[in-house]
């Protein structure tokens, strides 16, 4: 992997803002020289007020005005080189921030491709689009905008205490220590692991509680139809409550020292009476004694609007590294292994496996699959069965390597699958899903995306096997029309018989089938069954099915229970042993007949 995650934390963000290392050091300089130019006018008007005050305290003296107008120059020189500084830095930060982001996104992008499909399943494509969307956004926005502002601030705080420490260094130095433990302060209120750890829930419950809204807000229809509560929504009501609970705990954690640093920095000029009263009974000029006594009790407060913004933009840098942990996360994750040397000997289509055992999550005591043995056999159809959670969807995930197995072997014509070229397995395996996902795409590049460089020729040969040219025909832009559109309104038996049609273009030796729950009206059904028929012609099928009546005539029943293969058999067979397959037959079928007499009394 690598060296961008050799880092985590503070350095972590250093080392992406500075991804554009001689832009951010250019930038950085300018701030600085903005921040010290935006002291030239105070000091400006502070020594024209002196010379002034000069000439009204002894009359002999003629005001000086060519003095005067050379401050004047300075400062609108200072003022000038401020913004115009300020202003380059700006721009530069822009375009680092912006090339930072874009390697970052690419990044990730990258990485992801490599990464087991079933990963983006297991992450959901909210929590994807909150990674490269608003994480990795947030960072932009934190580098081009705060960033600056945090330079800035820096540079002005350093500056000022530099003044400060300059004037008088018996001032200065009371001033110096007050900062230093208000600094020191803010460090056991941020530094602390405990602080962290709350920081981290609230950050968290935050993100969670975004992703549910979004999810409330999608579902808001269906909450009113069954005139469900908010209370109901549960998942989302104990985000909210954590986030609440988090919060405050948090905020009491930072309760007392942050109210000591604002007390502490905001009564800086206290710390100083006791050197006051030293150096007013041992001065003999009283003068210059009061001209810095009241320099400093205007000054020195100044500095704690400038440090209160620091620590303002301190608190906004851990927000930011949360939203880096995030995409490091995925950059951590590991990716599937490049064969190093293909070994092309695959003999035939049939899928064996050997031994599989799976589990999710290794903290989980039962794996999904325990020990799985089966061999689907070339040009056969296997159907799964079983109850929900027997395991029947992770044993189709499991081919096309969504996820690698933990033990035991799958293999594809004698050869296991890992040795098989990631690329070269996807084009030995299609999948139909219950959920057949359509594009935003016209209906021609829906179907053509089953093989690259298909001909229009073939796509429509495509469609006619699926059943589907017909209807497509009929629609005003017929090939060309988007999926997804306006006015444009496809069933699902339609929609399911499109993604048919990517499949039989495919033409994929091996077919994974999870046929569809909903039941669609009879023509339709009639359709699909037609189209599957086609597309499963000489090919290794497996078929996770749903409704019984489709795996009758299979080659071949697998019944799980629990991750575990419980019988193995065809229809006959499995009706003869009277177990598992028996029972759920029997339940189907009363299911079956409750549904025509249900219909027959309408
Ligand atoms: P089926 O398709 O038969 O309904 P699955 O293969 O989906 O069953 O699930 C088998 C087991 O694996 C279940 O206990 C389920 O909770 C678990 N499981 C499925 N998908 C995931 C996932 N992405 N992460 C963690 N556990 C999962």
């Amino acid at each position: 992997m690598k060296n961008i995650l050799k880092n985590n934390g503070l350095k972590r963000l250093i080392e992406i803002a500075t991804i554009k290392k001689k832009t951010v050091i250019a930038a950085i300089v300018l701030l600085v020289i903005s921040a010290s130019a935006s002291f030239l006018p105070y000091i400006s008007i502070y020594c024209i007020a002196s010379e002034i005050l000069a000439t009204f305290s002894n009359t002999l003296v003629a005001l000086n005005t060519e003095k005067i107008y050379k401050f004047i120059w300075l400062l609108i020189i200072g003022g000038i080189i401020n913004i115009l500084s300020y202003f380059a830095a700006l721009c530069l930060l822009h375009k680092a921030a912006f090339e930072a982001i874009y390697k970052m996104k690419i990044d990730v992008l990258r990485h992801f491709t490599r990464l087991p499909l079933g990963f983006s399943i297991r992450m959901g494509s909210g929590n994807i689009r909150k990674i490269l969307d608003e994480d990795i956004g947030n960072t932009e926005e934190f580098l081009a905008h705060q960033f600056p502002d945090l330079i800035y601030t820096i540079a002005s705080c350093v500056i000022t205490i530099v003044i400060l420490v300059c004037v008088d260094w018996r001032y200065g130095a009371v001033c110096l220590a007050t900062i230093s433990i208000g600094i020191y302060i803010l460090g056991l209120a941020f530094r602390t692991d405990s602080a962290k750890k709350h920081m981290q829930d609230v950050f968290k419950a935050n993100a969670e509680m975004n992703n549910l809204a979004v999810e409330y807000v999608r579902g808001i229809s269906v909450l009113k139809l069954f005139n469900t509560t908010l209370v109901t929504f549960e998942k989302f009501y104990d985000v909210i409550k954590r986030y609440t609970k988090s919060a405050i705990q948090y905020t009491l954690k930072l309760e007392k020292t942050l109210a000591a640093y604002t007390v502490l920095i905001h009564n800086i000029y206290l710390f100083m009476i006791p050197i006051i009263i030293f150096l007013g009974r041992s001065t003999n000029d009283y003068d210059v004694f009061v001209s810095k006594t009241v320099f400093y009790i205007v000054v020195a407060p100044a500095i704690t609007v400038t440090m209160l913004k620091v620590v303002h933009l301190i608190s906004k840098t851990f927000q930011i590294q949360y939203g880096i942990q995030n995409m490091d996360k995925v950059l951590q994750e590991p990716i599937i292994k490049p064969v190093s040397s293909e070994k092309d000997l695959i003999n035939s289509y049939d899928i064996e496996f050997k031994n599989v055992t799976f589990n999710y999550d290794n903290n989980n005591k039962t794996p999904a699959l325990d020990n799985v043995n089966f061999i689907s056999k070339s040009n056969k159809v296997t159907a799964i069965v079983g109850a929900s959670g027997s395991g029947k969807t992770t044993i189709a995930h499991l081919i096309p390597r969504f996820y690698d197995v933990q033990y035991g072997n799958i293999m594809i014509g004698g050869v296991d699958i890992r040795q098989i070229d990631l690329n070269k397995l996807m084009t030995l395996v299609g999948f139909v899903f219950q959920d057949d996902y359509l594009f935003k795409k016209s209906i021609r590049d829906n179907i053509g995306m089953g093989r690259e460089g298909a001909t229009g020729e073939e796509i429509i040969a495509a469609a006619k096997s699926a059943y589907c040219h017909e209807f497509i025909t009929k629609l005003p832009q017929g090939y060309d029309t988007i999926i997804g559109s306006k006015n444009v309104h496809l069933s699902g038996g339609e929609r399911q018989r499109i993604s048919i049609a990517r499949a039989i273009l495919q033409d994929s030796p091996i077919i994974i089938l999870d046929e569809a729950t909903a039941f669609n009206d009879a023509e339709n059904e009639y359709l699909i069954q037609k189209s599957f028929n086609k597309l499963l012609e000489n090919k290794t099928v497996i078929m996770i099915a749903h409704r019984l009546n489709t795996v009758k005539n299979a080659d071949q029943i697998i019944v799980m229970d629990k991750g575990k293969i419980v019988e193995v058999g065809v229809h006959n067979d499995l009706i003869e042993n009277k177990e598992i397959y028996y029972s759920m037959w029997e339940t189907y079928s009363q299911a079956q007949l409750w549904r025509i007499g249900g219909k027959g009394n309408e």
